[in-house]
């Protein structure tokens, strides 16, 4: 997507360990009317799919899934990732190993929120080495929901989340693809590298 890649090359940042900041526009600091349109996005691609639930894991994925959410006429679940005192029983938990914290966190949802006649479209907002994506499909799984396609704001492709989602043979669309981030350097897949 055109739009995200230019603001990509515009505010990103690359980091130490092949990380990309983007908190000017997703991660801290929120550009709304991108996220509209990052949603809109993921709305057109996954229209025919017969999504009933978006479910995306605290905090960056919520804004561009709340608006595919509007678009589709859909509810946005969130896994949450610290348990509240509200929320003690009746969930469905898994644990999630983060790449840019390198701690475990426990992630939860609601039995209420997440059934067996969900068909369920998984957003997230980075996709790295898959392991937030794995905890989603495997809430979907404790739940019996079916899951009918995975949207990402920005795919590392260097990294091996990409394959092993496609191994599953759920349907993937990430809205920007990022082939390297070596020397400072944004290269989107299907750029010419030096
Ligand atoms: P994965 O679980 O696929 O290894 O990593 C995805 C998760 O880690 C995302 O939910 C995101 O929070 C975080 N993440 C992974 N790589 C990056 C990155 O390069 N930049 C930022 N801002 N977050 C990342």
């Amino acid at each position: 997507m055109e739009l995200l890649e230019n603001e990509i090359r515009k505010n990103g940042q690359v980091l130490d360990g092949g990380v990309l900041k983007v908190d000017n526009f997703l991660n801290h600091q929120i550009d709304p009317k991108l996220m509209q349109e990052l949603g809109n996005e993921f709305a057109r691609l996954f229209q025919n799919t017969g999504v009933t639930k978006i479910l995306t894991v605290e905090t960056s994925g919520i804004a561009p899934a709340v608006f595919a959410g509007l678009e589709l006429g859909v509810p946005v679940v969130f896994g949450r990732k610290n348990k509240s005192l509200t929320l003690q029983d009746n969930m469905y938990t898994t644990n999630v190993y983060s790449y840019t914290k390198q701690v475990s966190n426990e992630i939860s949802i609601s039995k209420d929120y997440l059934s067996t006649d969900d068909k369920v479209l998984l957003i997230d907002d980075f996709l790295a080495n898959g392991q937030a994506i794995a905890g989603l499909l495997s809430l979907c799984k404790s739940a019996g929901a079916n899951v009918v396609g995975i949207g990402i704001v920005i795919e590392k492709s260097f990294q091996k989340g990409r394959r092993w989602i496609e191994e599953t043979g759920i349907p993937i669309e990430s809205l920007a693809r990022i082939a390297s981030l070596e020397n400072n350097e944004v290269v989107f897949v299907g750029e010419d590298t030096k």
